[in-house]
């Protein structure tokens, strides 16, 4: 034990990365890499849950005032613990081997936020390990699904839930939850030179692109199509993984207020979904000997994104009369 407190107090954070994390130990790992790599690394707390917890995100950057940004989101479902690790690996990855990274890493604001729900996300660690939505107070239950209460699709009848007690509770109007106002806000603040949006998930192997509320394809169907393509090539390339891609309403099912149509209505083109692994064996609770494996398998997407997006300007061209 001694030994152990020990090490962690020259480490500087308690992050193991054979273990799933708390909230403090997240936190503490964000507060090490911005103490330890102030040149490129700066916390903002881009909301204030209900139960009063911060959503903290980490930009990293070099600077360079040209360079486009993207935003990378995690855990905007509490139970999908992989997702949230997965971004922390990126993270982790982007900050401590900065001067071996590719221009096209190198060249980018990267806006990370590993997780959106902290409230919900203490929640699976402490009562309900499967539960997916926020913690909000309703009348009868608790949480609304973060990734159905935004303002596109909002709501669809025979589609949406409207039953507060669901799993996949819409909310009492669009934007109803401090962790959809707070992905909104950084989205809308980055405007015009946004690149890409891309949210993690857990999990099923499938890389999706808009839309998820509608069925008819969207204006930028080949672009969509040829990214997310590209995105589960690297993913097979990196460690033979099989992801599925595809137009999400048809690839897996209909989903309306998502985040991912959200960004991409607002302008931002390149929005994209990973559900990342498994397919199913051991579904949300995949085992923390996974962590690192994943975070590597999500780093070679996000490189990839990074990497074709290098030469373009932000998604937002031919966009302008849209919305
Ligand atoms: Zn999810």
């Amino acid at each position: 034990m001694i030994l152990y407190s020990v090490n962690n107090f020259f480490k500087g954070h308690r992050m193991n990365w054979n273990k799933y994390p708390t909230l403090e130990i997240i936190n503490e790992y964000l507060n090490f890499l911005t103490k330890n790599y102030p040149s490129i690394c700066k916390q903002e707390v881009i909301g204030r849950t209900f139960e009063n917890n911060t959503i903290t995100m980490m930009k990293v950057s070099n600077g360079n005032p040209s360079n486009k940004a993207i935003i990378l989101n995690a855990g905007s479902h509490a139970r999908e613990w992989i997702a949230i690790t997965s971004a922390l690996v990126i993270l982790r990855e982007i900050v401590t081997n900065y001067d071996e990274q590719p221009s096209y890493m190198k060249d980018k604001d990267w806006y990370i936020i590993p997780l959106l729900n902290p409230d919900g996300f203490m929640y699976t660690q402490k009562t309900n390990r499967l539960w997916r939505k926020n913690r909000r107070r309703s009348k009868i239950c608790y949480g609304v699904d973060i990734n159905r209460n935004f303002n596109v699709s909002w709501y669809v009848k025979g589609i949406s839930q409207t039953s507060e007690c669901k799993n996949t509770y819409i909310g009492p109007h669009p934007f109803s939850e401090k962790e959809s106002i707070a992905l909104r806000d950084t989205v809308l603040k980055l405007k015009g030179r946004l690149n890409a949006v891309l949210d993690l998930h857990s999990y099923g192997q499938i890389v999706l692109h808009p839309w998820s509320g509608k069925s008819e394809p969207t204006d930028h169907k080949s672009i969509h199509n040829a990214t997310a393509a590209g995105i589960s090539r690297a993913l097979y390339q990196h460690k033979k993984s099989k992801y599925k891609y595809g137009h999400t309403y048809h690839v897996i099912y209909p989903a309306t207020g998502s985040a991912l149509d959200w960004v991409y209505a607002n302008g931002v083109v390149h929005s994209y979904v990973i559900e990342g692994p498994d397919k199913g064996y051991h579904g949300f609770l995949m085992p923390p000997e996974q962590i690192e494996r994943t975070g590597m398998e999500m780093l070679a997407a996000v490189k990839y994104l990074a990497d074709v997006l290098k030469d373009r300007e932000t998604g937002e061209e031919k966009r302008s009369s849209w919305f």
